[in-house]
C-alpha cells in the first residue's frame, strides 16, 4: 500500500471516521496521526526489521499499525476502545501479520502475550501513546524486566525532554533517572499539534529508548536507589539532607543523611538535581550499608 492509500493521508482518516461515525473519546487520549513524514521518522527511529515482533500500544484506527505491519515480521496491537475493533478489521484487512487484542495495556500480561511469538528474541514496542498514561506505561515496560529491545513512542514534548535530561538542567528529575537506569533515550522528532486529528493542546515528540542489557551503574539495593531519587525530587529546592530526612519512605535522622553524603564525598548543601545517576547510586549504597 502506498502512503496515499494509507490512513496517514488525512482524507483516508476522515473517510473512515465518517463511515463508522466514530466519536473520539477524550478519556482514552485519542489523537490520531495524519502525517506520513512523522510516521516514517518513527519507523526509522524504531529500527524495525522483518525479524522483529512489535507490540503496538493503542493502534486507534490503525494508522501507525499499517506501517509497522509493512516493516515487522509480526505485530500485536493492544487497543482498549472496543468501538475501534470493526474499523481496525477493515483498515488492517490486507495485513496477515497483525493481531489486534482488545485490552487495557496496564492490565495485560505482556510477557505472556508475547511468549512464543518472538522466537526467543527481544521484542520492540512502538506507540503513539495516550498521554494520560505515558509515565505508568513506560515505567511498567522498563521495570518489569520484560524481554524488550527498544521502545519508540510519541509522547508529550515536555515528557520526552524530561526523559532525556541530564543533571543541573530544569527538566532533570526522577523520570530522567528512572528511564536512564534502564535505557538510553534519544529524541527522534518534534511533532506539532497539526499532525493529529483532533489536534492536542500540547507539542509532541518521538522518543526512542534503547533498552540496556544491564543498568549503567551498580547499586547494592535498587529499591533504596529509587527511594533516594524520589525523596530528592519530591522537594526539589531543598538540600538533599533535608529531603532525605523528611522522606517518610526513608525514615532517617539528619545525622544519618549527612554521614551518607560525607562518605560519598558530596558537600552538605548539595541538592538532588545536581547529582548524576552514579552519584545517586553511591549515596544509596552508603545508606544501604551505614557501617561503610
Ligand atoms: N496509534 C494511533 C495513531 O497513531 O493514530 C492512535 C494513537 S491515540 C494517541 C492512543 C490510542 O490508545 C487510542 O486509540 C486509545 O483508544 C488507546 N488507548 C488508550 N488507553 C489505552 C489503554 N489503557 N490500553 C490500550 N490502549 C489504550
Amino acid at each position: 500500500m502506498n502512503d496515499e492509500e494509507k490512513l496517514s493521508n488525512p482524507k483516508k482518516t476522515i473517510e473512515i471516521i465518517q463511515k463508522y461515525q466514530f466519536s473520539f473519546q477524550k478519556k482514552f487520549g485519542q489523537n490520531f496521526l495524519i502525517d506520513s513524514h512523522v510516521i516514517h521518522k518513527m519507523i526509522d527511529a524504531a529500527q524495525i526489521t522483518d525479524q522483529d515482533f512489535v507490540l503496538e500500544i493503542g493502534p486507534g484506527i490503525g494508522t501507525l499499525t499499517q506501517y509497522l505491519a509493512e516493516s515487522a515480521r509480526e505485530v500485536m496491537a493492544v487497543e482498549i476502545d472496543r468501538a475501534l475493533l470493526p474499523i481496525l478489521s477493515e483498515t488492517l484487512s490486507s495485513y496477515s501479520n497483525v493481531t489486534v487484542v482488545n485490552a487495557d495495556i496496564l492490565k495485560l500480561d505482556i510477557a505472556a502475550a508475547a511468549r512464543g511469538k518472538n522466537n526467543g528474541q527481544k521484542i520492540r514496542v512502538a506507540a503513539n501513546l495516550p498521554y494520560y498514561i505515558t509515565t505508568p506505561v513506560i515505567m511498567s515496560l522498563l521495570e518489569k524486566h520484560l524481554p524488550i529491545r527498544s521502545i519508540t513512542v510519541m509522547v508529550q514534548k515536555e515528557v520526552a525532554m524530561r526523559m532525556q535530561a541530564g543533571p543541573g538542567t530544569r527538566d532533570y528529575g526522577a523520570l530522567s533517572l528512572a528511564v536512564q537506569y534502564y535505557a538510553k533515550p534519544s529524541i527522534a522528532a518534534n511533532v506539532p499539534p497539526n499532525c493529529f486529528i483532533p489536534r492536542p493542546n500540547v507539542g509532541s515528540a518521538v522518543i526512542h529508548l534503547e533498552c540496556l542489557d544491564k543498568p549503567p551503574v551498580e547499586v547494592k539495593d535498587e529499591q533504596m536507589l529509587f527511594r533516594v531519587i524520589r525523596a530528592s525530587f519530591n522537594h526539589r529546592r531543598k538540600t538533599m539532607i533535608n529531603a532525605l530526612r523528611e522522606s517518610p519512605d526513608l525514615n532517617m535522622t539528619r545525622q544519618q543523611a549527612a554521614d551518607a553524603l560525607e562518605r560519598t564525598g558530596l558537600p552538605e548543601n548539595v541538592r538532588g538535581e545536581q547529582l548524576s545517576l552514579e552519584q545517586f547510586a553511591r549515596v544509596a549504597d552508603a545508606l544501604a550499608d551505614p557501617r561503610l
